[in-house]
C-alpha cells in the first residue's frame, strides 16, 4: 500500500478516552475507530492484523483435525429456549425481533446452534468424534465495555465445539485443543499460560483459561517459572495418539498456575520458582458433558445399538481481544512492535525525499519487490514525521531511503524490535528480511 493513498489515520497525540497502552496505540496507529460504545470498525491496517491472527488460529485448529465452517451471527430464540439458556443468559444477550415478531438474538456463543446442526445429521457412533469451529462476530452487551477491543460488545471469536461418544473421547478432544492453543499462542509471539478455571455459565468440570502476561491485565496471576521456558514448536505430538496427547497435556498443566480467584496459598508456598504478574484472558476451553445435548435431544446410536448422548466441549479464542493483548505484550514508548507473524506489513519503505529521482526509483524498486506486502511511505512529509509514524505503526522492518544513499543504491535497514540499523544494498536488505 502507498501511505499517501491509504486510510491509515495516525495520530500524534494520545487520545483522552484511552486508558491503556494498546487502546491508545490502536487509535494512534490508525488500526481501529469506535463507531458506538464497545463497537469498532477495523481500518485497513487493523483488518490485516486481525486476519493474520485469525489465519494462524484457524491453521492450528485444522492441524488437530477441527473443521472450519461458518455459522450466522443471528440466531433463533427457539434453540435457546430448548437448552434453557434463553432466560438464564441475562442482559448481556442482545435480543431482536423480526418484522413478523419472531424472536431472534445476536449470538454471544454458538453451542445451541451447532448442537442443532449436529442433531440433524449425526446419527451414529460411526459419525463421531467431530470437532468444528468458526471465526465469527459475537455480541455481548457488556456492562462496562472498556480498554478498546479488549472488552468490546461486538468482538471476533474463534469458537470450536467437540462431540464425542463418551467422556474418554471428550478428554482426547480437549487435549487436542490444549495442544492447538499452545501452538497458536507461540506462533502469535506471546506466552500464554493455561490455568485451571471456573467453568462459569457454561458449566462442566474440565476447564482452562489461557492468560497472556501484561502489566495492564485484568487479573493477578501466580505461576511456576517453568512456563517461561516451554517451547511447543519442538513438541513432537501425534494428535491422533491419545497416549502422546496425555503426556503433552500432563506436561503443560502440571505446574502451578492460577489467577487470584483460584489461587491456593498452601500449594503456592511449595512452588520453588514463583512468578507473579498481571494477565489478560485470551482463550477459554471447557468440557461440559451432556449439558446441551441432553435438553436438546441430541442422541446417536451407540456401538450396541442403544441410544447415547454425546459429550461435548467448547473452546474459545478472543481473536479481536488478541490484537490488544499482543500490543500490551509488545510495545515501547514509541509505539507498537509487531511480531513478524501478525504484522500488517512485512516492512515499511521510507522515502526521505519524495521527488528526488534516485529516492523515488529505489523506493519503487523496493516496493515492487514486496508484491504488496510492504507499506510505502511516499508522503511528501518531514523525515522526522515518517520515522515517528513507522515506529508508531510497528512494522518489523524499516527500509530508509535518503538521497545520498540512493545514489549508491544503498538503504538503511532498521529492525523495529531491537533498533539495530545496517547500511546495505537494496538487494541485501531484501534478502535479510526474507
Ligand atoms: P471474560 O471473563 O473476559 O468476560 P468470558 O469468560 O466471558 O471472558 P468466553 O465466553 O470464554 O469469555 O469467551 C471466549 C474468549 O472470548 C475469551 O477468552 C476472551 O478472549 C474473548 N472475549 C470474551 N468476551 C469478550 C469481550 N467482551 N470482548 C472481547 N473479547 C472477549
Ligand atoms: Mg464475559
Amino acid at each position: 500500500m502507498r501511505l499517501s493513498r491509504s486510510l491509515i489515520p495516525t495520530m500524534k497525540e494520545n487520545p483522552a478516552e484511552a486508558q491503556i497502552a494498546s487502546h491508545r496505540l490502536m487509535l494512534r496507529a490508525g488500526l481501529v475507530r469506535q463507531t458506538a460504545s464497545g463497537i469498532y470498525a477495523w481500518l485497513p491496517a487493523g483488518w490485516k492484523v486481525l486476519q493474520n491472527i485469525a489465519r494462524i488460529v484457524a491453521e492450528e485448529q485444522e492441524a488437530v483435525g477441527a473443521q472450519a465452517m461458518l455459522m450466522p451471527t443471528i440466531q433463533s430464540a427457539d434453540l435457546w429456549k430448548q437448552s434453557g439458556r434463553y432466560d438464564a443468559y441475562g442482559p448481556e444477550m442482545l435480543r431482536l425481533a423480526d418484522r413478523h415478531g419472531r424472536e431472534l438474538l445476536y449470538g454471544p456463543t454458538n453451542e445451541e446452534m451447532l448442537t442443532d446442526l449436529v442433531r440433524q445429521s449425526v446419527k451414529s457412533y460411526r459419525d463421531l468424534p467431530q470437532i468444528l469451529f468458526h471465526i465469527q462476530w459475537k455480541f455481548r452487551d457488556e456492562m462496562r465495555p472498556r480498554f478498546g477491543v479488549m472488552r468490546g460488545r461486538e468482538f471476533l471469536m474463534k469458537d470450536a465445539y467437540s462431540f464425542d461418544l463418551d467422556y474418554e473421547g471428550a478428554v482426547v478432544s480437549y487435549r487436542k485443543m490444549m495442544l492447538a492453543y499452545m501452538r497458536t499462542f507461540q506462533r502469535l509471539g506471546v506466552k500464554a499460560i493455561p490455568m485451571v478455571a471456573d467453568t462459569g455459565p457454561i458449566g462442566g468440570d474440565l476447564s482452562h483459561e489461557f492468560i497472556i502476561l501484561a502489566p495492564t491485565g485484568e487479573s493477578q496471576v501466580f505461576y511456576d517459572a517453568a512456563y517461561d521456558d516451554m517451547d511447543f514448536t519442538k513438541e513432537a505430538v501425534d494428535h491422533n495418539a491419545p497416549a502422546d496427547l496425555e503426556r503433552f497435556f500432563n506436561e503443560v498443566t502440571h505446574h502451578y498456575a492460577a489467577t487470584d480467584e483460584k489461587h491456593d496459598e498452601p500449594v503456592w508456598a511449595k512452588v520453588a520458582n514463583q512468578r507473579e504478574g498481571r494477565g489478560i484472558e485470551v482463550g477459554h476451553i471447557f468440557y461440559f458433558g451432556t449439558k446441551y445435548a441432553e435438553p436438546m435431544g441430541l442422541t446417536v446410536a451407540g456401538r450396541d445399538g442403544t441410544s447415547v448422548i454425546p459429550h461435548m466441549g467448547s473452546y474459545g479464542v478472543g481473536v479481536s481481544r488478541l490484537v490488544g493483548a499482543l500490543i500490551e505484550a509488545h510495545h515501547d514508548e514509541a509505539g507498537i512492535i509487531w511480531p513478524d507473524s501478525v504484522a500488517p506489513f512485512k516492512a515499511v519503505i521510507l522515502n526521505l525525499k519524495v521527488g528526488d529521482a534516485g529516492c523515488d526509483a529505489l523506493c519503487e524498486a523496493a516496493y515492487a519487490a514486496f508484491k504488496g506486502e510492504a507499506l510505502y511511505d511516499d508522503r511528501d512529509d518531514r523525515a522526522g514525521a515518517k520515522f515517528a509514524d513507522a515506529d508508531l505503526m510497528g512494522h518489523p522492518w524499516q527500509i530508509v531511503v535518503g538521497p545520498r544513499g540512493a545514489k549508491a543504491g544503498m538503504v538503511e535497514l532498521k529492525r523495529r524490535a531491537t533498533g539495530e540499523k545496517l547500511e546495505l544494498s537494496l538487494a541485501d536488505a531484501l534478502a535479510k528480511i526474507g
